[in-house]
């Protein structure tokens, strides 16, 4: 309906068509008020309620345990990049107020360019505080320079007590992704974490968040997503922030750390139910939309059941693909993302076919990052099992076809 295509597109990505459609209606008149989504008063009585389901819908969808705060932010995943590393100082230095700076030490995992580009970030802000990489999958490629796996457990060296620990849990471009399986030797190691605190992992879930449940969800001291994937529009970071790390950051830059800005602070948001300034009121309205169509489906469980078996579908075409020397995927087997399915297609100019070919169907959105190239097939939630088949479909014919 209204001349759409098959949209594979890594974010902004598909959205559901009822759920547009909606939107659609709630452009001209929100709930029954008379006023648009975009007009309406983010004080309302209306909007406030609505705004309360949102975090309902996450909460129960999730299991969000009681001892952590739902937050609606701003600035996207980047400025979470920023925010992490201020809120997570501010909690150090207010538990060990008498350690020498280079000693607050800050917990990298890079398993692709988002966890490389937190990091980068964190090095910018943390001041005289220590980044360490606690692994780098790069250094375990063939060419030591490509974000290709998960790294094994073998390669994790976590400091004793760092001030944050942190991970990216799907990683849009280069298509990794930890297994949810505890067993699975691609899965986050949480039993090599320091023990015997509040741990402070942090995970950006940004690419997968709603695709299947978040395993350890209650140890983690911050899990955030922008929506822009699965669950909304661009514009509305959902952080879901245990409650000690919410913390007062002007007594922590009375001890010596820099200010942080109020915009970046958590405590302002969890104080005022994430509205201590106009919060983006028509992202929040569609995503609240997403999670009612979800919940009406079944929930976070019915999409981890749709996901799996896209992804399935799609790396049996890849290596069928790959057996006849036609496709490479960019990552290795058990490493690979659910989202976001990247690989080459060999041969001079067969990239460019390739794409011409789908969209000469009807399905777009599947070039590569500018960093990484060839393909990229992004299986969001909003991406039907039908119209991964139709592209499973093309894989095999192109296969065949090829000379
Ligand atoms: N983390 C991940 C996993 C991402 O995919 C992205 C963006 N695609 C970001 C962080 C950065 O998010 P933003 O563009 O909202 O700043």
């Amino acid at each position: 309906p209204h001349g759409r295509i098959t949209n594979f597109g890594a974010g902004p990505s598909a959205l559901p068509v009822e759920v547009l459609e909606e939107a659609a209606q709630g452009l001209l008149n929100f709930e029954g008020t008379g006023i648009g989504i975009a007009e309406i008063s983010h004080r309302s009585k209306e909007f406030t309620a609505y705004l309360a389901g949102v975090e309902a819908q996450i909460r129960t969808q999730l299991a969000v345990p009681p001892t952590h705060t739902i937050l609606f932010l701003q600035g996207g995943g980047t400025a979470q990049f920023s925010a992490i590393v201020l809120n997570m100082l501010a909690r150090h230095r207010l538990l060990h107020p008498d350690l020498p700076e280079r000693e607050r030490v800050l917990d990298y995992v890079l398993t692709g360019s988002w966890s490389a580009a937190a990091a980068k970030e964190a090095a910018r802000l943390a001041a005289g505080a220590t980044v360490h990489i606690a692994a780098d999958a790069r250094t375990l490629s063939p060419s030591g320079a490509a974000f290709d796996r998960i790294p094994p457990r073998s390669a994790y060296a976590f400091s004793p007590a760092p001030a944050l620990i942190y991970y990216c849990e799907n990683e849009t471009v280069s298509g990794t992704q930890f297994a949810t399986d505890p067993a699975d030797p691609a899965s986050f190691p949480f039993d090599l974490l320091p023990s015997g605190t509040l741990l402070p992992l942090v995970g950006d879930h940004s690419s997968s968040f709603m695709s299947r449940p978040i395993p350890r969800l209650a140890d983690h001291a911050i899990v955030y997503a922008g929506a822009q994937k699965n669950v909304g529009p661009a514009g509305l970071t959902v952080a879901i922030v245990r409650q000690d790390c919410i913390v007062d950051v002007d007594a922590a830059a009375r001890l010596g750390g820099a200010p942080v800005p109020t915009a970046l602070a958590y405590a302002p948001f969890a104080k005022q139910l994430s509205m201590p300034n106009t919060p983006p009121v028509f992202a929040l309205y569609v995503t609240g939309l997403v999670l009612r169509h979800s919940a009406a489906l079944g929930g976070v469980e019915h999409y981890a059941a749709v996901n799996r078996r896209k992804q399935a579908k799609v790396y049996a075409a890849l290596r069928a693909g790959e057996a006849k020397g036609v496709l490479r995927g960019h990552v290795q087997p058990g490493s690979a993302s659910w989202m976001n399915v990247v690989f080459n297609v060999l041969g001079d100019g067969a990239e460019a076919r390739f794409l011409a070919g789908a969209e000469a169907q009807g399905m777009k959105g599947l070039k590569g990052h500018r960093s990484v190239g060839g393909i990229r097939a992004s299986l969001y939630n909003a991406v039907t099992e039908e119209e991964v088949d139709k592209l499973v479909a093309y894989m095999h014919e192109f296969i065949e076809q090829a000379p």
